[in-house]
């Protein structure tokens, strides 16, 4: 299957991005990895891509007052294999070598997962446990919008249609945070049936999120709450699974029944809690 015709423009600046993103059957293309799927399957017609991947500085990964900043064109693979973020963030370490295949992840990018909100994406659950902010701009400047608020519902976010995504911001975590993903992957795809991330800190607060279980990944309070600032055994282990997805609207479909998906976020629950214990 072949796209439609589109034009195509290849920027250097965020601002000349910004002023293209003004007519509105423009889009950003990033890594193309879902954006382009789409396109083919004329899911998706825009009249022109904008390609932010000479956009300088937009691939950076670095330390800045107290934040680690992952710019946005970061691809899966340039997360993965950094010291800095494998120094003080193992579970994005952890959770980019289970995004796909090692094209996707050498191609798909961070932006660009984020702005694609796909129910089953693996970022927006690492992102949301570890506590980010997604810095975005457009037309009126900069603003950073919390993880927490940023996925609104199936395939969309807070990002309004003229604004882009230039970095991710996550607070270095104090020394003895712990971390994991667990994720049960579609055996096709590797996209997540049901995955859980959790970060524990040293103080004992936790954060839990998930996605591939509702229409956008989420924190799960109501299982932060049954564990944070308790000793992590069985009992608070059992409190926080039986605790997790209470009003939740869980997703079915032909890989998986709610039923099968909601026991999958539960067990996957209990394998993270496990891992940070
Ligand atoms: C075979 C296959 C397997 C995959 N498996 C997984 C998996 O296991 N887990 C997983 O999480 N993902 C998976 N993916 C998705 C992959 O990670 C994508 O690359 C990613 O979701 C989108 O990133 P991209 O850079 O390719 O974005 P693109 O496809 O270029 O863009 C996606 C959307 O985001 C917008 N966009 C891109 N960048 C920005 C930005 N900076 N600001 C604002 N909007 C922006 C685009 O306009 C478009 O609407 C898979 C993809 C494929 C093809």
């Amino acid at each position: 299957m072949i796209p439609a015709t589109f034009e195509y423009e290849k920027v250097t600046t965020v601002d000349e991005a910004i002023a293209a993103l003004s007519n509105d059957d423009t889009k950003i293309l990033a890594g193309g990895h879902s954006l382009i799927p789409a396109m083919k399957l004329r899911l998706n017609r825009p009249a022109k891509l904008v390609d932010i991947g000479g956009i300088r500085g937009l691939k950076d990964i670095k330390e800045e007052d107290g934040e680690i900043v992952i710019g946005a064109a970061a691809s899966h693979a340039d997360i993965m294999y950094h010291t800095l973020i494998r120094h003080h963030l193992p579970l994005f370490t952890e959770g980019a070598a289970m995004i796909g295949d090692m094209q996707v992840r050498n191609h798909g990018t961070i932006g660009g997962s984020l702005a694609h909100a796909d129910p089953a994406a693996d970022w927006p659950a690492m992102v949301l446990a570890a506590g980010a902010a997604i810095e975005v701009q457009g037309p009126n400047g900069r603003r950073r919008i919390p993880a927490t608020e940023f996925f609104t519902g199936l395939f969309s976010t807070a990002l309004e249609p003229n604004e882009i995504i230039t970095a991710v911001r996550i607070p270095v975590p104090a020394n003895g945070a712990k971390s994991t993903y667990q994720k049960f992957a579609q055996p096709a795809s590797r996209f997540a049936l049901a995955a859980c991330a959790v970060m524990r800190f040293a103080d004992g607060k936790t954060n839990i999120a998930f996605t591939g279980v509702g229409e956008n990944a989420f924190r799960d309070t109501g299982a932060e709450q049954a564990i944070t600032g308790k000793a992590i055994d069985e009992n608070t282990i059992n409190a926080a699974v039986n605790a997790a997805l209470e009003g939740v609207t869980v997703m079915s479909d032909h890989y998986a029944s709610e039923a099968y998906r909601k026991h999958l976020a539960k067990v996957y629950l209990k394998k993270a809690l496990m891992m940070v214990k």
